[in-house]
């Protein structure tokens, strides 16, 4: 196993092993740009330290092998007191982390060196300069002092001088701060500045390794859900002078703009600079368009250079760099972060380059990045009071009047206000709160806190963990930085999507891009703005690659036209319990409580008719494309007045010795149906079971809607689904009674209807046996919520909001399976289920029709298995498209 690797022996491909920053330091060393020599140290070499405790014991020779290698081709020794070679150490993991230790500059440098590196460069200042920045950030990141002690003696140095600027001390002001640093440490660490440059390089590295495991470093990877188990990479840099001069200095770049994702010539550049100076925001930067004035040559090898890298990487790169007395060295580069909406742009662009075709610029957006251009979103050109910015944990732009508990956000939002719920964390208590306001936003807590996952469950905006909010519930208030108070009832803006939080009420305008899906934007047209051609394009390509078909979870017409603007090819799931609410409910009542079968089919009769108007509607608004109607599902009692209300009225009326006839069955009722556990209950098939008539009367009502239709001239593709099927006896009788009915209604209406008959799949035993299952089905949708629910025997409504928490922080799930299909499990019941049904009828049709079908990664696996189609609400369609067609790119 080799530890090491030269910047010459490596390659982008290898991050996992070197980094992000040692495998594009390599790769730009191979592409022959001017890199300062240097190697990397690998991740092996780090899980070896973080299991052991040791560093491998190959290692240090390697190490050793591979700097004398170094200091030849410098020709100069590591600290070599005439003629030093200094060294940057700097982490590189596979994933940028904050948390993880900083670059430690100028190693190699000690009393001696210093003087040799004055000679060398022929300045004395400079040497003194890089001298007290070694002790400096060596003592911060290695050493483990607090950093501030240093900052406030460079500011003392500062001001004792009078000057504002670092560049205005003189070689004599820094060497007495050097001293000055020297005793911080000692006194800090309890031990000397190392002078022994090798010991200054070892432990460095040491430090860096140890990083991985910092406080910081692990609570980020487990709210980005970056595996700790992957270690960091060291690379070992010769160094280049940016604080030599005027004509020396640093900067950024990208080769185009990681905003709007236009060409031009972005970034910052600072003279006579080193390091993170550009950064850390202590000097004025100046655009990077104003180096072509300061030093035209360096200039125009940057703009060559970053034309190589785009050419090279085939995306936007993010880039930095040092001028050494007019010498351009390029000190890092990597595939730069982009905003959703430039993600779009630039993929279509790069594309029109001719730089990535079709399926590539497929795999270069994503499915959550569009569902974050979909949001509605606070008016860009609104003149806005930011006061903090925590953790975008859900997205959207949520306006409304700060409360501080649960109670007050419930009646308020009763009494029609907006509510924006506000707390230091959440807990199971506050669900009716969050459920009634427009936004949560806590003090507290990260990606995974329980505000955040609840939040994201409800598709709530949620902004968690601004921490410099201080959040006082007992006195109905929170202060702002700046020391602004937020009482109850005044009104805050919340942008789940930035995490950004601001005093008053922030315009919010519509998405461009849900006004495109809708028809209101055109693409091609004069005024369609760059990001909607953008999306339009990608659209396309997704549309042309993708074999999954996608449909939508509609109820009505209005749903389902909605739905077909948004790209959907039919409709996967059309629940009918809500056409037994509003005035229907009495119907229902009656139906229920019926003692004679007369007076059961009379009810029945006149639920026909409404039940029919219902499909015709929606049959016409999905012409032409698959309907799936699923008979009724939920537990009866779910129709039935409230158990407690009921017994009230009962009681009262009996005390008032009113007539109570009719409340009085009711209840009774209530009580005989009254289930422990209704999700395991009397529901689905069963219902249709041991109801005659139900499920006849609704298979009657689809099929004489079906039958106007066609009458009509319009094209309807009715299906009927049989929900909550565990065995195929329950099938075959429901499907022979409407057989008959259908065949009925055929030859009473002298059409051919061709309905489909077939079962959703979400009990354990129905995927199970669904070999068994096909002979009666002619199509299986995967009913993933209640099949996640029974596989894992948990109650979505139950325990979201009560372990879920727990379970994420500890690990056990990455995401939560009602989000995204647990494949191990839930999904290898669908892969089997879909597998064996194929087997009995090859011609099965197989589609999904939980929440799953609008999530990315499960609309990969379900593409995977060889499902035909997903079904998800309407405002998902367009990510499902998406990711349908990233999934067969
Ligand atoms: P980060 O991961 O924070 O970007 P880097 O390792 O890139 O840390 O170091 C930060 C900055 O330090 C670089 O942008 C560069 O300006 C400077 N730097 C790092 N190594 C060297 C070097 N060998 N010579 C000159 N400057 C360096
Ligand atoms: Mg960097
Ligand atoms: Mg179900």
């Amino acid at each position: 196993l080799k530890f090491v690797y030269d910047f010459t022996e490596g390659n982008k491909d290898l991050k996992d092993l070197l980094g992000g920053k040692g495998a594009n330091l390599a790769e730009m060393t191979n592409l022959g740009l001017p890199v300062p020599p240097g190697f990397t140290i690998t991740t092996e070499a780090c899980k070896v330290y973080l299991d052991s405790g040791e560093e491998p014991p190959a290692l240090r020779d390697e190490v050793s092998a591979h700097l004398e290698a170094l200091e030849k081709k410098m020709g100069k020794k590591l600290g070599q007191p005439d003629n030093p070679l200094l060294v940057s150490v700097r982490s590189g993991a596979k994933f940028s982390m904050p948390g993880m230790m900083d670059t430690v500059l100028n190693i190699g440098l000690s009393d001696k060196s210093v003087q040799g590196l004055a000679k060398q460069a022929g300045d004395d200042r400079f040497a003194w300069d890089s001298y007290r920045r070694l002790i400096q950030m060596f003592g911060k990141t290695v050493l483990g002092v607090d950093g501030e002690l240093f900052e406030d003696a460079l500011e003392a140095a500062k001001e004792a001088k009078k000057v504002a600027d670092d560049t205005q001390l003189d070689a004599a002001d820094l060497k007495k701060l050097v001293t000055k640093f020297k005793k911080i440490v000692k006194t800090e660490a309890g031990r000397d500045f190392p002078q022994d440059p090798r010991e200054q390089m070892d432990l460095a590295i040491k430090a860096v390794f140890d990083s991985w495991n910092g406080d910081r470093a692990k609570l980020y990877r487990r709210q980005e859900r970056i595996p700790h188990d992957l270690g960091t990479a060291v690379n070992v840099c010769s160094m280049v002078f940016g604080n030599l001069g005027p004509d020396s200095g640093t900067g950024v770049a990208f080769t185009r703009d990681p905003a709007s994702g236009h060409q031009g010539v972005y970034g910052d550049y600072l003279q006579n600079a080193q390091g993170e100076d550009v950064v850390a925001g202590i000097r004025n930067t100046v655009p990077l368009a104003e180096l072509e004035n300061i030093d035209k040559k360096s200039y125009d090898q940057l703009l060559q250079i970053m034309e190589t890298l785009e050419n090279h990487y085939k995306d936007l790169c993010d880039i930095e760099f040092t001028i050494e007395r007019g010498k351009l060295w390029m000190l890092q580069t990597r595939v730069g972060k982009r905003t959703a909406a430039a993600a779009f742009r630039i993929a279509t662009q790069l594309v029109d380059q001719g730089l990535i075709d079709e399926a590539e610029a497929l795999q270069r957006v994503t499915g959550a990045q569009l569902a974050q251009l979909m949001f509605p979103r606070f008016d860009e050109k609104a003149k806005v009071q930011q006061v903090a910015r925590g953790i975008a944990a859900s997205p959207g732009a949520a306006v409304g009047k700060a409360v501080f508990d649960s109670y007050t956000a419930v009646k308020w939002s009763r009494s029609g206000e907006k509510v924006i719920l506000v707390r230091r964390e959440t807990n199971p208590d506050d669900l009716d709160g969050m459920i009634a306001a427009e936004g949560i936003l806590t003090s507290r807590g990260g990606k995974t806190s329980h505000a955040a996952v609840v939040a994201r469950g409800m598709g709530k905006t949620c902004v968690c963990g601004a921490e410099e909010l201080e959040v006082d519930t007992k006195r109905r208030r929170m202060t702002v930085p700046g020391g602004h108070v937020v009482e109850e009832g005044d009104v805050i803006s919340i942008d789940g999507s930035s995490g950004k939080v601001y005093l008053g009420e922030v315009p919010v305008v519509p998405s461009p891009v849900v006004e495109y899906f809708e028809g209101r934007m055109h693409a091609g047209a004069d005024d369609a703005d760059e990001l909607v051609e953008a999306v339009h394009r990608i659209m396309a390509f997704a549309d042309r690659k993708r074999r999954l078909r996608v449909r939508a979870n509609a109820d009505n017409a209005e749903d389902a036209l909605r739905a077909r603007r948004f790209g959907a090819q039919g409709i996967g799931l059309c629940r009918t319990e809500h056409m037994f609410l509003g005035d229907r409910r009495e119907l229902v009542e009656r139906l229920i409580l019926a003692d004679t079968e007369a007076e059961r089919e009379e009810s029945l009769k006149q639920l026909l008719p409404l039940q029919k108007q219902d499909f015709v509607e929606l049959f016409e608004a999905m012409d032409g494309l698959p309907v799936t109607v699923r008979l009724l599902d939920p537990p009866l009692h779910e129709f039935l007045p409230d158990i407690t209300e009921l017994s009230v009225r009962v009681a009262l009326a009996e005390s008032r010795q009113e007539p109570h006839e009719n409340e009085l069955r009711l209840l009774q009722a209530v009580h005989r149906l009254h289930e422990q556990n209704p999700m395991l209950g009397l529901r689905g098939v069963r219902l249709g079971l041991v109801i005659p008539g139900l499920f006849t009367m609704q298979v009657r009502a689809i099929a004489e809607a079906a039958a106007e239709r066609k009458a009509a001239k319009g094209d309807p593709r009715a299906e009927v689904m049989i929900p909550l099927v565990g065995t195929v006896q329950e099938l075959e009788i429901v499907r022979e009674e409407a057989d008959n009915v259908i065949a009925e209604v055929e030859s009473a209406t002298g059409t051919e209807l061709k309905l489909a008959i077939g079962t959703m799949i979400e009990l354990p035993r129905a995927a199970l046996t669904a070999g068994q299952i096909a002979e009666a089905a002619e199509f299986f949708s995967f009913g993933t919520n209640d099949l996640t629910q029974t596989v894992w025997g948990f109650s979505r409504d139950d325990v979201e909001a009560s372990f879920f928490t727990a379970y994420l922080e500890k690990g056990i799930f990455g995401v939560s399976p009602f989000e995204t299909i647990d494949k191990d499990g839930v999904g290898k019941l669908v892969r089997d289920a879909a597998k064996a049904g194929r087997a009995t009828r090859p011609d099965l049709k197989l589609g999904v029709c939980g929440e799953h079908g609008g999530d990315p990664e499960s609309v990969h696996f379900f593409h995977e298995v060889g499902l035909d189609y997903v079904s998800c609400s309407p405002f998902r369609i367009p990510v499902a498209r998406l990711e349908a067609g990233r999934a067969a790119s």
